[in-house]
């Protein structure tokens, strides 16, 4: 069912949310010389790559090449081709449209870091109804420490089917009008059941004021903005500070009837016509799950270092922008047969 009511956050919020992800170019450069002064600190990637939580997608990038997330943070100034941000543009925009079917969008003005978050939980906070409603809504972020690690993310959409079961739905538009190789499936498998977990985690009551605050590092104390806390009153929610807002959050989402996730499922879709390539069910397994996690996460928390493709997978050099430099390729083209013993994670 379509919403039409539902309220989130502005287009300028929604970049000043972006803001704690996407760096402009002039802080990539600045930070990544202050980077490459850490990188032979010993320290994990965590605290080198300075952070704070992980994007459920920057673990999807690792899933598709590790030292490729690697060199993304060391070489922040090597860009995507034009064509990849073409790409990565068109898509998003589909993603854009797809909100506002079932959104209104009101500007808000944010100042901090606190008052972003805080944006996050009001979308999060007037969507909870409209679950309950059994309606469905797009957009809707997630959080939570996982495997010790705190992970963000936002779910493309929530709906009930025809059983009354929840679902969970990604949207993945194409250039080409064909189903994705068996890899990068992988990944976007991978993306949903991360979703489910943090979403069930929510539900399930087992997220904790502390985890957010001292993982982020925000000051449950601040003022919210003053545009902040109008839009909070706006949709029914007092709260003046932050951390009072984080209170609220949790006591709201305690009694909560939303249940957790049933069905995972990922949409395919081709990006010039819009039309509809396939949907496909993604079994849940997690245990699987976490321990996949588990062996990504070891990497951040600097148990073992970064690793290329396997060799069978070397066709993803050659759509990637570190491949002149990639220590990695360089040993596939030297020493082939070393590889076979060296397996990226799986
Ligand atoms: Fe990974 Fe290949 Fe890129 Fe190296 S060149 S970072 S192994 S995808």
């Amino acid at each position: 069912a379509v919403n039409e009511s539902a309220i989130t956050a502005s287009p300028s919020l929604h970049r000043a949310e972006e803001g704690l992800e996407q760096r402009t170019i002039e802080k990539d450069e600045e930070r990544g010389e202050k980077r490459k002064r850490n990188v032979e600190g010993g320290r994990s990637p965590l605290l080198r790559f300075m952070k704070r939580h992980l994007s459920v997608t920057l673990l999807c990038d690792q899933s598709w090449c590790e030292l490729k997330v690697e060199y993304g943070f060391r070489h922040p100034k090597v860009r995507k081709t034009d064509k990849q941000r073409t790409e990565v543009q068109t898509g998003a925009n589909i993603h854009r449209a797809r909100e506002l079917e079932v959104h209104e969008v009101v500007p808000v003005n944010t100042q901090t870091r606190e008052d972003s978050f805080a944006i996050k939980l009001l979308n999060m906070l007037h969507m909870i109804p409209i679950l309950e409603a059994g309606q469905c809504v797009r957009e809707f972020p997630v959080f939570g420490l996982l495997e010790g690690v705190f992970l963000m993310g936002v779910v493309d959409e929530l709906s009930y089917n025809q059983k009354g079961e929840l679902v969970l739905n990604e949207l993945k538009t194409r250039r080409q009008e064909s189903l994705p190789g068996r890899a990068q499936t992988l990944s976007h498998c991978f993306q949903v059941g991360l979703y489910k977990l943090l979403f069930d985690g929510l539900v399930r009551r087992e997220a904790r004021k502390e985890h957010l605050v001292d993982n982020l590092k925000l000051r449950a104390s601040l003022e919210l903005g003053a545009e902040v806390q109008a839009y909070a009153g706006r949709i029914g929610i007092q709260a003046t500070s932050f951390g009072e807002l984080v209170d609220t959050f949790l006591m709201i989402m305690s009694c909560s009837e939303v249940p957790c996730v049933d069905l995972l499922q990922i949409e395919y879709r081709h990006q010039d016509s819009s039309s509809l390539i396939s949907t496909i069910q993604v079994p849940f397994d997690e245990v699987q799950l976490r321990a996949e996690l588990q062996r990504y996460l070891a990497y951040w928390t600097g148990q073992r270092e970064p690793r290329g493709v396997d060799i069978e997978e070397v066709y993803k050099c050659k759509m990637c922008p570190y491949e002149e430099i990639c220590d990695w390729r360089k040993n596939i083209s030297q020493a082939p047969e070393t590889l076979h013993t060296n397996k990226r994670i799986k």
